[in-house]
């Protein structure tokens, strides 16, 4: 029986003794707890000991826990983040369900969702997800496309641009990860000078969350260290 509540202390410690170490204030650091292929109870247990923003990967699996959780009064302050790869025929499902989606990466899913989303719902907010090393297996956007797609997502009526997210590849080079790091940082900075609604980094994942904080991640995706190994 995995004990989410001591997991999630050991990880709101861990962010606290990583911002610390380069003089940030903790709390500009948020942690979305990744929930994929986790029971329900799990994510109630977390709920019920503060957590508040869940991220999902996969469109069917994550809009049933949303539905299953809507029917429930107590959970009203739960926000859920949409990380995985997304084909245009599942994007009016994540419009109507999720309040982030951290995972865009082309201007026409982008322009669906827009277009999808009730607007009876706050707008949706999204980041532009990075391919930050050029790595063929992933999704993602090259760092020179940055600024095109941001000019065009920035026009959608029913998104907000929020920042830029990214998977880095997995490495022991402790230099070249920081190396990634940083120039995401860069980009992100260049990008919140531009637009006022930009606000977030997503950044660092259960292995290297530390060095993410330290090279200005604003918010971590936490899955393993909360909810234990997936199958
Ligand atoms: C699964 C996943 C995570 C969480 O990874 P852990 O190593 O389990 O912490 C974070 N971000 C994305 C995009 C993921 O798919």
């Amino acid at each position: 029986m995995i004990k989410i509540a001591e997991r999630l202390d050991c990880a709101y410690a861990n962010i606290e003794q990583a911002a610390k170490k380069v003089s940030r204030p903790p709390k500009s650091i948020q942690l979305l707890a990744v929930s994929k292929t986790k029971p329900l109870p799990l994510i109630v247990d977390a709920y019920e000991h503060g957590q508040r923003k869940f991220g999902e990967n996969y469109v069917q699996e994550g809009v049933d826990k949303i539905k299953n959780l809507q029917t429930l009064d107590s959970f009203t302050e739960i926000e859920w983040h949409f990380i995985g790869p997304l084909q245009s025929n599942k994007t009016k499902l994540v419009a109507t369900h999720f309040d982030w989606v951290q995972s865009i990466d082309r201007l026409k899913i982008a322009t669906r969702l827009s277009e999808q989303r009730p607007t009876n719902m706050p707008k949706l907010n999204v980041l532009l997800q990075v391919n930050a090393n050029d790595e063929q297996s992933k999704s993602g956007i090259s760092f020179a496309d940055i600024n095109t797609l941001a000019q065009q997502i920035a026009e959608l009526p029913n998104l907000t641009l929020r920042g830029l997210m990214a998977i880095p590849q997995k490495t022991e080079d402790q230099t070249a990860l920081n190396n990634t790091f940083n120039q995401l940082r860069d980009c992100f900075e260049a990008l919140k000078s531009q637009y006022t609604t930009v606000d977030t980094l997503s950044m660092g994942m259960s292995g290297d969350m530390n060095q993410a904080i330290e090279n200005g991640s604003t918010m971590v995706r936490i899955g393993t260290a909360i909810f234990g190994e997936r199958n």
